[in-house]
């Protein structure tokens, strides 16, 4: 396709881990485009991925708008694996055009009108070029200087062009997007969150897919003795978190008939922890189904009595798949301000119902025995309990 001296405006992706990743590098190249064409899906016009030294292009159809060019850039920035996005111009391999298209790009910014300081920085991936790196600094920092008057600054300028230099084009843009950082999910295979419609557990969800593993939720609710609103809330944190990985699975437990089993065995301080194995038993269960390789949980040290290292042990020593604490050694603080970035932090904060308050003792033991507690379950006949609990799993799934 000619380029013509104008170009078109297209979005350039910059990777993050996955060039790190020798000699598998491209199964994750692979994947983080899958990715990429799934996160597009959306727009209903084909997008071309193209895999260039390190970084990749997409294309957009021809007469794309720049406003549609801005949208493609802000979904794909949800997408693992990608730290920098920019809305580019994709210009000919001209000094013209791309002076060009460098003076086109700061019309209009409010930045620019202010008079911010700048610098041109060029790449060349082709060194066949007709300019260095440097003549074409001078050369496109001289236009924007003599267009808009802005002063440069190469040690700290606040706003920075960049041009690269490709083998059949070249890209012009500014700073661009910051990206979720992180792999492709699936790269890392498959887990299930245990989700309760907490602050916490998204948050786990979140750290545990930009490492790339793909994601369900399983979600245990106090029903018949609560009420339903600790599912909404859960189910729409998972629509939440679905811009980061696509599609995800919503299982949710009726767990209260099982609480009350745990209740009826009258040992008030250990309810909370044997309420916890029971639902890391039942989530391993279900793990096995789906043929996922772990769990996560949003259990960050210290937080409350069910989380000392004494009690995380008890828990960890119910199951035999691992349970990933993403959020093990953050704030709380630290937590909610991540929460409110990915945007599920005012989901998280709508009332609820917590299925968590019917078992709530005065004086939780924070210290639990794993013997008590295994005597406890073999008063429930725990093992078969989980697989009931399993296999009373309902799905809840967007409609159409
Ligand atoms: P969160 O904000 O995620 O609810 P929390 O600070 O309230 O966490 P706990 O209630 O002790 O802490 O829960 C610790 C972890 O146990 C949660 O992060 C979640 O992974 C899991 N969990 C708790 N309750 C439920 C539930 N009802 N359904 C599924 N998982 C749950
Ligand atoms: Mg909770």
């Amino acid at each position: 396709m000619a380029l013509s001296a104008l170009g078109e405006p297209c979005v350039l992706l910059k990777l993050g881990e996955v060039v790190l990743k020798g000699d598998n590098r491209e199964v994750f190249e692979q994947r983080l485009q899958a990715n990429i064409r799934a996160a597009l899906k959306e727009f209903g016009f084909k997008v071309d991925v193209r895999q260039r030294h390190g970084v990749i292009a997409l294309f957009l159809p021809e007469g794309t708008s720049v406003e549609t060019a801005d949208a493609v850039a802000r979904r794909v920035s949800y997408v693992p694996g990608l730290v920098w996005i920019h809305r580019a111009w994709r210009v000919a391999k001209d000094p013209e055009a791309v002076t060009k298209a460098a003076i086109e790009l700061l019309a209009d910014r409010e930045d620019v009108k202010r008079g911010v300081s700048f610098a041109v920085r060029s790449r060349r991936r082709d060194k066949r070029f007709p300019l260095t790196s440097m003549q074409l600094d001078r050369q496109v920092g001289g236009a924007i200087n003599d267009t808009y008057g802005l002063p440069v600054d190469l040690r700290r300028p606040e706003l920075t062009v960049s041009v690269e230099v490709d083998r059949d084009e070249v890209f012009v843009h500014t700073d661009g997007l910051a990206g979720q950082g992180g792999l492709p999910v699936g790269s890392s295979g498959r887990a299930l969150v245990l989700m309760s419609g907490g602050i916490d557990s998204p948050v786990a969800a979140y750290r545990m897919m930009r490492r790339g593993l793909r994601v369900d939720f399983l979600h245990f609710s106090g029903i018949p003795f609560t009420t339903s609103e600790s599912i909404y809330k859960a189910y729409a944190l998972v629509r939440a978190l679905e811009k980061f990985q696509g599609r995800a699975r919503f299982w949710v437990v009726p767990f209260g008939k099982a609480q009350q089993s745990i209740k009826a065995s009258g040992q008030d301080r250990l309810a909370v922890i044997a309420q916890r194995r029971l639902m890391l038993k039942t989530a391993e269960e279900v793990a096995h189904r789906i043929r996922a390789g772990a769990l996560i949980t949003g259990d960050s040290l210290g937080q409350v009595s069910s989380q000392t290292l004494q009690n995380i042990t008890a828990q960890d020593d119910a199951v035999d798949l691992p349970i990933l604490r993403p959020l093990i050694g953050l704030d709380k603080s630290e937590i909610i301000a991540e929460a409110r970035r990915i945007g599920t932090l005012e989901i998280s904060e709508l009332p609820d119902e917590d299925c968590c308050t019917l078992l709530a003792p005065r004086r939780p033991e924070t210290a639990a025995k794993i013997d008590d507690l295994k005597l406890i379950e073999r008063r429930l006949d725990a093992e078969e309990l989980a697989v009931q609990l399993a296999d009373s799993l309902q799905e809840y799934k967007p409609e159409g």
